[in-house]
């Protein structure tokens, strides 16, 4: 198998393709297009009919990357071919991101709905099930951000903090918001979720809001659900409202969408990037508050095409997948360049914070560096001397299925 990478350029109806070879091969000398196949005299690299891409030899530039073999002994090469069909029309950062598990979806035509949420760890149950629920939208995600703000700049907060509070949960009610429900604690399951205990003996209650946001866990698996909204009534911890997270909960019965964390996160990303117009991510753990990664979104909405050449991987499947491109760092590795780095980003304004569940930021930074593989050795990494935020970051992708 000849390595394949390729990112579709549809501005201008390029396909940009890196492939290696031996040293031995001129890849400029041998190299056809024929029947939407790419040829290396008559050896076929890839054939792109299966991805639905139509390539033509019009305009072909073919360039090595360095004469340098790589740690497998082969040589990489660049490729541009000519797209004959133009990739669908790509969005911008404008543009709405899909919104998983609505009011809609969870309601499909009726008013109310039962629906059972279950810890997607243990499958216990979490919301009362007895409960015909109204299912309603929260007006938008930046919500809470907005009412924290104006609680923040009143002159006497407690009152504006007293009326605010019956907004946040309603008894039997499901509150969908982007990437939670929002649930009233009546309707919980008894003693079926608990506050997390680093996170609560961290929580100074003599400093900032009157309420807070507090991790809480499944009581029977000890897996992360959502936060919990607590307040101090003679120094006992009151629950008043409680998100449970999408990526966190099963509901039964199941739906037809699935999706993953990275779903939100795409969410999440455009969605900050949009309010606060910044395009840097610290990606940080909401029970160790470490850092897990530095993310730099880079693109936003971009086709790859590969086999598993460079990956390793022993299968010849060809893929084409929808991601985001981003630069990252891969911040669970202790050591002078990560520390120097968190210290650069989180004293710049313009960097945005996104706290997750722990077991989250881990997965998330594990599937960054599987997505770094598929490239060509020549391209993993950012390194340029000019861009002092990204100095020795990792090029990455991040799936999007929306
Ligand atoms: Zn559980």
């Amino acid at each position: 198998m000849i390595p394949f990478y390729a990112e579709e350029l549809g501005n201008i109806n390029v396909l940009r393709a890196s492939i290696s070879t031996h040293a031995s091969c001129n890849v400029s000398e041998t190299i056809k297009v024929k029947n939407n196949a790419l040829f290396l005299n008559n050896q076929m690299v890839i054939d792109l009919s299966p991805v639905g891409i139509s390539i033509t030899a019009d305009n072909l530039v073919v360039t090595q990357v360095t004469a340098k073999p790589d740690a497998n002994g082969l040589v990489p090469w660049e490729i541009k071919l000519h797209l004959a069909t133009p990739p669908g029309p790509l969005r911008s950062q404008q543009a709405e991101v899909k919104e998983w598990w609505t009011s809609k979806l969870l309601l499909g035509g009726n008013s109310t709905s039962k629906k059972g949420i279950h810890c997607q760890n243990c499958q216990v149950s979490l919301l009362d099930d007895a409960i015909d629920y109204k299912i309603k939208d929260l007006p938008s995600e930046h919500w809470y951000e907005l009412v924290e703000c104006w609680i923040c700049h009143e002159t006497k907060p407690e009152e504006h903090q007293a009326r605010m509070r019956p907004i946040l949960a309603r008894p039997n009610a499901l509150l969908v918001g982007t990437s939670y429900f929002l649930i009233h604690p009546d309707n919980i399951v008894k003693d079926i979720i608990e506050p997390d205990v680093i996170v609560s003996n961290r929580t100074n209650w003599d400093r900032g809001t009157f309420t807070k946001w507090i991790a809480v866990n499944c009581s029977s698996c000890h897996h992360v659900v959502g936060e919990g909204q607590y307040c101090k009534e003679n120094e006992k911890m009151v629950l008043l409202a409680v998100k449970l997270f999408k990526y966190c909960i099963s509901i039964v019965p199941s739906l037809n969408e699935q999706p993953q964390f990275t779903d939100y996160l795409v969410s999440d990303l455009i969605n900050t990037a949009k309010i606060h117009a910044t395009h840097r991510f610290l990606i940080q753990g909401r029970q160790s508050q470490n850092i897990y990664a530095l993310i730099w979104l880079f693109n936003w909405d971009t086709n790859i095409i590969y086999n598993n050449g460079y990956t390793g991987k022993d299968t010849t499947c060809l893929n084409r997948d929808k991601v985001m491109k981003v630069i990252y760092l891969d911040c669970t590795k202790d050591n002078e360049h990560t520390r120097k780095n968190i210290g650069l980003w989180s004293n710049d304004k313009s960097t945005d914070h996104l706290i997750y569940p722990d077991n989250v930021c881990r997965d998330l930074v594990t599937k960054l560096n599987q997505s770094t593989l598929i490239l060509p050795d020549f391209m993993r990494k950012m390194d340029h001397p000019a861009m002092i935020f990204t100095r020795d970051f990792s090029i990455g992708f991040i799936h999007r299925s929306d």
